[in-house]
């Protein structure tokens, strides 16, 4: 069975409005093995909407509309699905009683625009909206179901949830879509997809998909079988994860601050970092984690010279000779910050985030990365781009993922 989603509004076009609607309309779809193969987001205009419907409606077996169905002028979804498919507007007696009941609760009179709210097409099955004043409508033609929600996104769910789901699920070709997922690092995308070509060729011909999800640091791979065959799934993920052990760290969609935080818990040992071209980014990484206060102590942020030597004890002549970013200050601060914050590991990160203050032999993007633990301290250099934000931000990943390497070899 196959989706295409459309959502109508102006402001989703001029981005007033970020299109969140296709992103949870996809996964619920997704969930229940309907494949959604394309989203458009369209003008709330009249033409514009007939013309997608006209491409739509042949391609897929169910199309899903949100946005447009409001009181005002410019919403027009109404209006141009009865004409497409020939119907005539009718009130829907249960959608006026609640749309009276509701502005009478609320001291409001019901104006002449929101009784035409209760206003329905008679060839439409009515989904009834507890949330608001437009109802959801359900057509078929030519064996495409056309569904049309209100473009508020609680109201679009609560339909979704309580009317669309159920009845699609009644289909009897849906077999659940079932997928999992692998998480892998220290290999960019396209260096993985070379790596496991053959792997990949295999499962493909097998009728399941491969997604690459990258992100800073994570490639995640997901399998999906579309008709819910969990056996050839597991067998082919045991088979990757053989394959690339280097590369695998985790199934499941755990992140790096998550996993080293089950494992500190685990252990009951704890973290703090020193932190320069961070400055607080990687202490919010590790507290992003509910009850990180068991195992993380806290951080030291000394973006000078004068608070790296106030706060963590570098030597001003280190500081002079082989500056901030190099392998002996960080190697430092991760020691003697290990010893401030009475911490068990330290993870200490100095670099040039940029645009400006790279030099020939430290370009922008160059950072270092030390770690310091019970068995001693270890520094890693990287170079990044040009970009300040996404060099913060390898930064915190590769000090996670280092973090995580080293506690999972300890
Ligand atoms: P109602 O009948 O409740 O007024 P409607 O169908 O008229 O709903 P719209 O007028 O298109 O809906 O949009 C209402 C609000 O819903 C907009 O202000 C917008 O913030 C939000 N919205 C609309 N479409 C989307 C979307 N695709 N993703 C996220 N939010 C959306
Ligand atoms: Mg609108």
């Amino acid at each position: 069975m196959q989706a295409e989603i459309i959502t109508i509004g102006d402001e989703l076009l001029i981005g007033q409005t970020i299109d969140t609607n296709s992103a949870w309309i996809g996964h619920a779809l997704s969930q229940i093995g309907v494949r959604v193969t394309k989203i458009s987001s369209i003008q709330d205009d009249e033409l514009e909407i007939k013309q997608q419907l006209d491409v739509s409606i042949p391609k897929a077996d169910i199309v899903i509309i949100t946005g447009g169905l409001g009181p005002t002028k410019d919403d027009l979804t109404k209006k141009v699905l009865n004409e497409y498919f020939g119907g005539n507007l009718i009130v829907n007696e249960k959608v006026q009683a609640r749309n009276e009941a509701y502005f009478a609760t609320r001291n409001r009179p019901n104006l002449a625009v929101n009784q035409q709210q209760a206003l329905v097409p008679d060839n439409c099955t009515v989904l009834f909206n507890h949330n608001g004043t437009a109802p959801g409508m359900w057509f078929e033609k030519s064996n495409t179901i056309v569904v049309s929600l209100p473009g508020v996104p609680y109201e679009m769910k609560a339909l979704m949830s309580d009317e669309v789901l159920p009845r699609l699920r009644e289909n009897k070709q849906l077999k659940g879509l079932y997928c999992r997922t692998i998480q892998t690092t220290g290999i960019g995308e396209s260096f993985l997809a070379e790596y496991i070509k053959d792997w990949e060729n295999d499962v493909r011909k097998n009728g399941l998909s491969l997604a690459y999800l990258p992100s800073p640091g994570i490639v995640k791979l997901r399998l999906s079988s579309y008709s819910g065959e969990h056996e050839k799934v597991n067998r082919a993920i045991e088979n990757l994860k053989t394959l690339i052990p280097q590369y695998f760290f985790a199934e499941n969609d755990d992140s790096f601050s998550q996993i080293i935080g089950k494992i500190l818990m685990q252990r009951k040992q704890t973290i703090g970092t020193a932190e320069s071209c961070t400055s607080g980014k990687l202490a919010n990484e590790i507290v992003k984690i509910p009850g990180a206060s068991a195992y993380y102590n806290g951080s030291i942020v000394a973006y000078s010279y004068a608070l790296k030597e106030k706060l963590l004890d570098i030597p001003s002549a280190l500081l002079d000779k082989q500056g901030a970013v190099s392998k002996e200050c960080v190697e430092r601060m991760a020691m003697n910050g290990k010893e401030k914050l009475s911490v068990d590991y330290c993870i200490a990160t100095s670099g040039i985030a940029g645009p400006t203050g790279g030099t020939s032999e430290k370009p922008v993007g160059t950072v270092w990365i030390a770690i310091a633990g019970p068995n001693g301290v270890e520094a890693q250099r990287f170079q990044f781009g040009q970009l300040r934000e996404v060099n913060i931000e390898l930064s915190c990943s590769n000090a996670l993922r280092l973090l995580l390497n080293k506690l999972k070899n300890e």
